[in-house]
């Protein structure tokens, strides 16, 4: 196995990867607050821990994955209030929009998605454990603060400079962009209608940034492989979560940090307060495929901003096209030599991509230069398909079927065509050879009732079938 590298926020470099008991591999991503949908900025964060996860999976790796779930904070609370649900039943329709808008995009699920408000027991012990080592002090209300002056790595993930907090400032709020470091919140006193729960401090509930931490280290231990999200969680949402777990067990909370930069819009952020978002089911309603969706947010490198325009969508529509033609092209040939029935998934379990595909994601996920070698192999494909044997055209399905188990496009889900269609596309081809085009036009429309296209080869090559990608019934 070639070796795999990373970018390392903390260390602030490309870093060889080893985990710490292979083959299995520790990641937590920080999930969404289910306040709204989530706009597809936070789902270009979302798809490159996908592809992250994808790839060492692909690399033989066991990954043991948690994204939790921020179901209680500033905004799910503010939310809530505004709309006049209870907490749970607020945030349990966003939740549920979630993981179906995930399950859309083709992402993995989880192994496990805690929820912050089932989480409550771990959350006070780790707070109790920090007031024990002195990092944290209670304040005259029943809130709990983190003394960051207490942890002398303060700032180190962020590259801040924060001298110490001598004046004692305190934050409240879950998110603040302070250049001076203060003393945050871990357990914030109980306000008036607002959800609570008993503590040892009286009734209150968590700040987001323990959460994770309780939650982290709940699911996977106190020392996890790779933790990742979005560019604006460094500071102070990771810098916090690396102060509370290292100064509750005294060991190194994360070994590799890997953050995505943002997803722009006219090179500013996609954010909710910005106004300036686009919903998955926004785009879906407009008549976007979701797999060309997924292709535009994981085909620029995870490093570099992505900014989003609706032309780039339709390229990245043209590529996932050209993709499911060239397979199609190639199960349509095996079909048509084969005996009926047989699916090529069962000759093809184990995906391949070519080497410098590989090569490119060890190089801390190069998806640039994985796509570019991509569609040259694409185009090498479709030259050689015409002269292409048996055991050519199962090669092929067997790039596919690795380029979904990295990409998650599902170009070769399908893996083998029907009888009664390979029956009918033989009646069909049969028909335009003997120039009865009125049959072959009947034949045409059999198919295409059943949800497959007919493609007419040129002259001299078979005509080919191809299914038709699922039409999205989008209710907002
Ligand atoms: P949130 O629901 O706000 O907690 O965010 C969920 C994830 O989306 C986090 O990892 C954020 O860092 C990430 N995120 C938020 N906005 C963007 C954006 N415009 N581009 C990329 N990632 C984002
Ligand atoms: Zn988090």
């Amino acid at each position: 196995m070639g070796e795999i590298k990373f970018y390392d926020t903390l260390q602030a470099k490309v870093r060889e990867f080893r985990p710490l008991d292979p083959p299995e591999v520790t990641l937590y991503t920080c999930g969404p607050t289910v306040y709204n949908y989530a706009h597809i900025g936070n789902f270009r964060t979302f798809a490159f821990e996908d592809l992250l996860r994808r790839f060492l999976e692909f690399k033989g790796l066991r990954v043991r994955h948690v994204m939790n779930i921020t179901d209680v904070d500033d905004k799910t609370i503010a939310g809530a209030a505004r709309e006049k649900k209870s907490l749970r039943e607020y945030t349990a329709f966003y939740t549920q929009a979630f993981l179906e808008d995930m399950k859309t995009l083709g992402m993995l699920p989880p192994n496990v998605q805690p929820l912050a408000t089932d989480s409550i027991p771990d959350i006070l012990a780790l707070v109790q454990k920090l007031i024990d080592r002195e990092y944290a002090y209670v304040a005259d209300d029943g809130s709990v603060y983190y003394r960051i002056a207490q942890f002398e790595r303060y700032g180190r993930l962020s590259k801040k400079k924060l001298d110490g907090n001598v004046a004692g400032a305190r934050v409240d709020v879950d998110e603040y962009e302070k250049e001076e470091g203060a003393d945050f919140v871990l357990w914030k006193a109980a306000k008036e209608g607002e959800p609570s729960w008993d503590s040892p401090w009286g009734k209150g509930r968590p700040g987001w940034h323990i959460e994770c931490s309780a939650m982290c280290m709940r699911h996977l231990g106190e020392t996890v492989d790779i933790h990742a999200g979005g560019e604006d969680l460094i500071f102070p949402h990771h810098e916090n979560e690396i102060a509370q777990s290292e100064a509750a067990t005294g060991k190194p909370f994360v070994h590799y940090w890997l953050h995505a930069k943002h997803l722009l819009v006219n090179g500013e952020k996609m954010s909710k307060s910005q106004g300036n978002f686009f919903t998955l089911r926004d785009l879906l309603v407009k008549g976007y495929d979701p797999m060309a969706i997924r292709f535009a947010l994981l085909s620029v490198h995870y490093r570099h901003s992505l900014n989003f325009t609706l032309e780039g969508l339709k390229e990245s529509g043209e590529i996932v096209k050209k993709l499911d033609d060239c397979y199609w092209q190639c199960l349509s040939r095996i079909s048509a030599s084969e005996a009926p029935g047989k699916a090529v998934g069962k000759i093809a379990e184990k995906g391949t991509v070519t080497p410098d595909m590989e090569r490119a994601l060890e190089d801390d996920l190069n998806v640039a230069a994985f796509v570019a070698n991509m569609l040259e192999h694409i185009t090498d494909l479709n030259k050689a398909l015409p002269g292409m044997g048996r055991a050519d055209l199962i090669e092929c399905v067997r790039f596919f079927k690795g380029l979904d188990a990295l990409l998650g496009l599902d170009i070769a889900a399908i893996d083998v065509v029907p009888d009664g269609i390979r029956t009918v596309l033989g009646q069909y081809s049969d028909a335009r050879k003997a120039k009865d085009f009125s049959r072959s036009d009947v034949l045409r429309k059999e198919i295409e009732k059943t949800g497959w296209l007919v493609k007419d080869g040129r002259p001299g090559e078979p005509s080919t079938v191809k299914k038709i990608r699922r039409v999205w019934d989008i209710k907002k």
